[in-house]
C-alpha cells in the first residue's frame, strides 16, 4: 500500500543549512534575509515591491488596518474561503459582506459581486480558490466603478496567473502564505505585493510598530521616532532564510504539481458520478493547488474518504463550511440554512485530492484507481 499526505512540505539539506547559518549568527531579526527574500520573490512574480510579513492573515490585516477600516465598514468577501479571509476584515471592526461561489470553478461569483456593493463597501477581497485565478478584469472594473480597493488572497496562488499577470500584481495589492502545506513554506510566514510603492512603504512602517528607521538604518542606537501606530508583523530571518531556499525550487514544485493535476484530472474524468471543477483555460493559469472533485451523490462523501484513508491516501475539503455558516459568524450574521447554495454544495460534495510536489505520477495513477474502486462499491451500477 502507499502512503500519500494530503500536503507534506518539501525541507532538504539546503533548508536546514541555511537555517543553521542564521542561528550561527548574531541577526536573528532585522536582517539581509527578510530583505533577500523580498527581492527574490518579487523577481519570481514580478512585483515591482514585495513586503514580507508574518503570516498572510497578518498581511492582510495589515492592510485593513492602514486603510483605516473600523466599523459600519464593509469588505465583500467569498463565502467559499478560508476563514482568515474574513476574521482579516472583522479584527477591524469592518463587517465582511460575503459572496457565493461559481458554481463552475469555486471562486467568488461575479454576476452576484456587484449586487451586493453598497454605500458603506470599502474593498473587494477576491480569493483565487485552490489557485483557479479569478476573471481580475471584472472585478477591476467594479472595483474603479465603486472606489473601492481590490486586495487579493493569494494564500493558494503562488504560480496562478491571469493574462500572463502573476496573482497578486491585478488588483492593488496581494499577500501570500507559506504555511507548511502551500506551494511553499517558510513553517509560518507570508508577503504582501503591490505596484504601488507608496503603500509599500507605509506597510514596511506600520508592520514594526511605526518606528521610522530599522536597525541598520541607525547611525547610532535610539536615532529613532515612532511616527504612527503598528504591529509587530515582521518574518524573522530564520523563516526568510527557508523562503530564500524554497524559492530556488519553486519552479521545480509547481512543474510537478501541474504535471499531477492532469494526469489524475485526466483519470477522474472517467469516473461516472464525479463532477470536476473547471481548471486553467486559456488567459488564467492555475497554481494547481489540489484536486478537489464534486460528487453526485454526497451521502457516500464519508463512506468514499474512509476507503481512501485506509488505501493511504490523505485527502481534505476546501471548505468544510462556507464561512458564514461557520458559528461565529452565524451568530454574528444570521444566515438561513439554504443561504450560499453554490459555496455549500461545494462544502457538502467535494473530495479534495492531493497533487504536491511530494507525490508523482504513479502515485496519482493509484489515487485514481482507489477512487474508482471507491465510488463503485458505495454505488454499484
Ligand atoms: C491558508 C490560507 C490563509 C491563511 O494563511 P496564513 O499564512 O496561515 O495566515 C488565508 N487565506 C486562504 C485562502 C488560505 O488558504
Amino acid at each position: 500500500m502507499r502512503e500519500i499526505p494530503f500536503g507534506k512540505p518539501i525541507i532538504g539539506p539546503e533548508e536546514k543549512q541555511a537555517v543553521m547559518d542564521v542561528l550561527s549568527g548574531t541577526t536573528l531579526v532585522h536582517g539581509p534575509k527578510a530583505i533577500q527574500f523580498e527581492q527574490d520573490f518579487a523577481a519570481w512574480t514580478g512585483a515591482p515591491e514585495a513586503v514580507s510579513v508574518s503570516s498572510c492573515t497578518a498581511g492582510m490585516h495589515l492592510i485593513y488596518f492602514h486603510l483605516g477600516l473600523g466599523p459600519g465598514d464593509e469588505v465583500l468577501v467569498p463565502a467559499q474561503t478560508h476563514t482568515a479571509t474574513a476574521h482579516a476584515v472583522a479584527l477591524t471592526g469592518a463587517t465582511p459582506v460575503f459572496v457565493d461561489a461559481d458554481p463552475e470553478t469555486g471562486n467568488l461569483d461575479l454576476d452576484q459581486l456587484a449586487a451586493k456593493i453598497t454605500e458603506r463597501s470599502k474593498a473587494i477581497c477576491v480569493v483565487h480558490y485552490l489557485g483557479m485565478p479569478v476573471e481580475m478584469n471584472r472585478v477591476l472594473e467594479l472595483g474603479r466603478a465603486h472606489g473601492l480597493f481590490v486586495l487579493e488572497d493569494c494564500a493558494l496562488a503562488v504560480g496562478s496567473r491571469y493574462q500572463g499577470t502573476h496573482a497578486g500584481l491585478l488588483g492593488d495589492a496581494g499577500v501570500f502564505s507559506f504555511y507548511p502545506v502551500k506551494h511553499m513554506t517558510t513553517a509560518e510566514g507570508g508577503m504582501i505585493i503591490t505596484r504601488d510603492s507608496e503603500l509599500a512603504a507605509a506597510l514596511r512602517l506600520k508592520k514594526a510598530f511605526g518606528v521610522d528607521r530599522s536597525h541598520g538604518e541607525r547611525q547610532v542606537p535610539g536615532q529613532y521616532q515612532v511616527v504612527t501606530l503598528g504591529f509587530n508583523y515582521r518574518m524573522s530571518e530564520l523563516h526568510a532564510a527557508i523562503g530564500i531556499e524554497q524559492i530556488k525550487r519553486l519552479d521545480g514544485f509547481l512543474a510537478k504539481r501541474k504535471e499531477n493535476f492532469w494526469r489524475l484530472y485526466q483519470a477522474l474524468e472517467k469516473i461516472p458520478g464525479l463532477v470536476l471543477p473547471r481548471s486553467s483555460t486559456g488567459e488564467l493559469e492555475s497554481s494547481y493547488y489540489c484536486l478537489s472533485v464534486l460528487l453526485e451523490y454526497p451521502d457516500a462523501r464519508a463512506a468514499i474518504m474512509v476507503s481512501l484513508k485506509e488505501a493511504g491516501i490523505g485527502t481534505s475539503i476546501y471548505y468544510p463550511h462556507p464561512v458564514p455558516k461557520m458559528n461565529y459568524y452565524q451568530e454574528l450574521f444570521p444566515c438561513p440554512d439554504d443561504a450560499y447554495p453554490e459555496a455549500t454544495r461545494y462544502s457538502e460534495t467535494s473530495i479534495a485530492l492531493p497533487v504536491g510536489p511530494h507525490l508523482d505520477v504513479e502515485d496519482m495513477d493509484y489515487i485514481a484507481e482507489q477512487m474508482a474502486l471507491a465510488v463503485s462499491q458505495k454505488f454499484p451500477r
